[in-house]
């Protein structure tokens, strides 16, 4: 082998072929670089598939945030900068006993301005009284709870109708055992007294510092898939290796150097980053170090079901004209969040002019995994029926099922996983994580903690 250090990436999700490409791209000497993906794919949690006549509909991921610059960098250094679209702008509702738009100006479901809930039919009197005496409350001591906080500052209404479904409808979560400071939009909130007056200067500042009628959403027009497509030639084209369906089973350490160990072949390595869920990594750290991995198998994860549904264009009722609705927890069944697909993008619409429309079942704390994919759809076109009043016939039907794909950052999550690097940097160095068990689930975080694992790697690599 030439001369070059040798990086192994665990896990072949966004997090670890954008560690991959970074490694080798900003590398300032030789650098050899494999990639064990435990499945015969890359991807992780990104799928995309042909669905009701239309090339690729996507099975999880649908849109990465713009605003957070990095999943869109990507996208662009890519090449896909011009392949990529915004949502139509269709608004949300909540379904609470009928549908409700969720009120323009809030941050996450925070209310920026007291109008903004004061015209809303979600709340009752009460609840607008409520929330509207925030900026009058002393100050909140943080326990890092999302649920905990935003109901001390506005009420329960507020909390359960806007900020929980919200929350709740990107990380699967309840949001009253969900850390605070793992949503860093919220958390930067809870800098001053009043969240209502810091939320009104957040949104003026996003405002001034964005041209006006840029979206705020993006994707590829061939789907999710096409970023992992791209993304993974670009990154065997550069010389690393990709290897599937190779499981690491233990990590061992002799020296400077790392052993990776799975069922069919070992591969010795200076420097190793871990892009694979805390819940699958926890076993081979162990190996490393018994506290951090101890910890590691603490981390807990929610399951979801998306079906994805083609519902003939004579069945869909010409008032739904929006992007999709939230149900709060306690007005749910089984569905938690429905998406009109077909609404919200202009380039997921059939031909015969049906409707795709992207039902979310499970969360933490409402398993659904054990049911079968007939029990799952009927259960998902029942709720439908009470919440749409409409009885759905379904032309075309897709069963995705996420399982334990959600991590679910609990309180004090950072300090955790401080713990865990504190640790592991003690008699491990050069072990680095990456992806959405650890510093944010989106896209553009963990394209983000790929990036800063290369650097994190390479800064190790120039003290060998
Ligand atoms: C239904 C759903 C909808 C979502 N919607 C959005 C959205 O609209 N926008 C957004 O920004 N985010 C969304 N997300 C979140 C986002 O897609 C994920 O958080 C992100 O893709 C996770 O990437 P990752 O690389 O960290 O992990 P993963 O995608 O989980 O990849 C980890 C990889 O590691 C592999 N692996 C595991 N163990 C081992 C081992 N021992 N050895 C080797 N390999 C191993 C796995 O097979 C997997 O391929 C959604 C998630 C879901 C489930």
């Amino acid at each position: 082998m030439s001369q070059g250090h040798r990086v192994v990436v665990i896990g072949g999700g966004i997090a670890g072929l954008t560690t991959a490409l970074s490694l080798i791209a900003d590398s300032p000497s030789p650098i050899h670089v494999t990639l064990l993906e435990a499945k015969d794919t890359v991807g992780g949690i990104i799928r995309t598939s042909p669905f009701a006549g239309l090339p690729a509909v996507d099975e999880a991921a649908d849109a990465f945030l713009v605003r957070v610059p990095h999943a869109q960098q990507l996208a662009t250094e890519l090449g896909l900068g011009a392949a990529l679209t915004a949502p139509t702008g269709a608004h949300a509702s909540v379904w609470h006993n009928g549908m409700h738009d969720i009120p323009s100006d809030l941050l996450l479901g925070v209310p920026a301005k007291a109008r903004a809930f004061a015209r809303s039919t979600l709340f009752s009197p009460y609840g607008k009284v409520r929330a509207a005496i925030e900026p009058l409350l002393p100050r909140t001591i943080d326990n890092d709870s999302v649920g905990h906080y935003v109901r001390k500052r506005f009420g329960r209404e507020v909390h359960e109708r806007l900020v929980d479904p919200l929350v709740g409808s990107i990380y699967a979560a309840d949001t009253d055992s969900f850390s605070m400071a793992a949503v860093p939009q919220l958390a930067a909130l809870t800098s001053e007294r009043s969240m209502l007056r810091a939320a009104g200067r957040a949104r003026a500042a996003a405002t001034k510092n964005s041209q006006p009628g840029a979206p705020i959403f993006g994707t590829p027009l061939r789907g999710m898939g096409a970023l992992i497509d791209t993304l993974s030639s670009r990154v065997t084209s550069l010389g690393a290796s990709i290897v599937f369906n190779a499981r690491v089973h233990s990590v061992t350490k002799s020296g400077h150097h790392y052993t990776v160990h799975t069922d069919s072949k070992d591969y010795e390595c200076d420097a190793v980053v871990v892009a694979s869920p805390a819940r699958h990594s926890a076993p081979f750290i162990r190996d490393l170090d018994s506290h951090a991995g101890e910890l590691l198998a603490d981390w807990t994860h929610a399951s979801v079901v998306l079906i994805t549904l083609a519902i003939p264009a004579s069945q869909w009722p010409a008032h739904l004209t929006g992007s999709g609705y939230l149900v709060p927890k306690p007005d749910q069944r089984w569905v938690t969040a429905a998406s009109f697909g077909s609404n919200k993008w202009a380039h997921w619409r059939p031909t015969d002019g049906s409707m795709i429309v992207r039902v979310s079942l499970g969360r933490d704390g409402l398993d659904v995994m054990h049911f079968d994919d007939d029990k799952l759809v009927n259960l998902a076109l029942a709720d439908m029926k009470l919440h749409l009043g409409v009885d759905l016939q379904p032309s075309e039907i897709r069963v995705s099922r996420w399982a334990e794909s959600f991590p679910q950052y609990r309180p004090h999550h950072s300090s955790k996983l401080a713990e865990v690097e504190q640790s592991l940097a003690v008699h491990s160095p050069g072990i680095v994580f990456a992806g959405a068990s650890y510093r944010g689930i989106g896209i553009p975080a963990c394209v983000q903690q790929g990036r800063a694992a290369s650097t994190a790697i390479h800064a190790h690599l120039s003290t060998l």
